[in-house]
């Protein structure tokens, strides 16, 4: 079995974003980027299925500009066995990736594709049941728990009211919520070794998709600043307050 991960370079989480000063977007430059934090998660269960037996070879594969090649390579240092880049200009719009993820699972034929559930930077939540649509595959979203049982893959899923468990047919998509595993950290010997690793380049334009965005971004501006909070020393406080001043009872 071959599973084909998507996986996205995005702002890293700890970093405090900031709005350009022209409102033209985010403040990008000399900024720490990293992996899609639940697509950290999604190399992990793929690595971990190859690693029980279950599967022979995982690929990492990240569409974006050429610095997005240092986040394959961390995915070929905590396992993945090679990487695809598929290289685009600009802002690139999750049905565009999709778009891009179909042409790459026609040539590379994977059994399965492991994708996070939602990006941090766009909080989109659309590419994984895009690309299953355009594949006509079945799709697991938010998975908390998978099993592979031959032609069957069992997921857990999180939704609102709990837990749902389902089973899909192989192939499938798969997009991965944080609490599927605890990624593990890229050791010294492994970034090394990851480095020999290939890495096979594609351009966006050579897949004959269209790629223009859909969407007119027409300024980006920072959230309200909250007021600060109070405290009240008593329940009859609060609840003079909820009355008499935010009015909301
Ligand atoms: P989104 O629909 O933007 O919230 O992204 C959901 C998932 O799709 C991400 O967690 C990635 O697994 C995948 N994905 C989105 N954008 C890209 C990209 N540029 N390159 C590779 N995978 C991506």
């Amino acid at each position: 079995m071959k599973i084909l991960v998507a996986i996205k370079r995005v702002i890293d989480y700890n970093v405090q974003i900031r709005v350009k000063e022209d409102g033209s977007g985010v403040v990008t430059d000399n900024v720490k980027m990293s992996t899609n934090p639940p697509d950290d998660n999604a190399i992990e269960e793929a690595v971990k299925i190859k690693e029980s037996g279950k599967a022979k070879e995982v690929v990492a594969v990240s569409v974006g500009d050429e610095k997005v090649q240092e986040t394959v390579r961390k995915a070929l240092a905590v396992g993945a066995d090679r990487g695809i880049l598929v290289k685009t200009e600009g802002i690139i719009e999750p049905l565009a990736v999709s778009k891009i993820l179909q042409k790459v699972v026609d040539k590379e034929k994977p059994d399965l594709v492991f994708m996070g559930k939602q990006a941090i930077d766009d909080d989109c939540n659309q590419t994984g049941q895009m690309l299953a649509a355009l594949l006509n595959w079945p799709q697991a979203t938010f998975a908390s728990k998978i099993e592979v049982k031959d032609k069957i893959l069992q997921v857990t899923r999180e939704i609102d009211e709990g837990l749902e468990t389902i089973e899909v047919n192989i192939p499938a998509i798969v997009t991965c919520d944080l609490r599927l595993n605890e990624p593990r950290y890229a050791s010294l010997p492994n970034i090394m070794k990851a480095k020999k690793k290939p890495i096979e380049q594609i351009n966006a334009s050579d897949l004959g998709v269209d790629t223009r965005p859909r969407i007119e971004q027409i300024k980006v501006e920072e959230p309200p600043k909250r007021k600060a909070g109070i405290k009240v020393a008593s329940v009859e406080e609060l609840v003079q307050k909820l009355k008499n001043e935010a009015k909301v009872i």
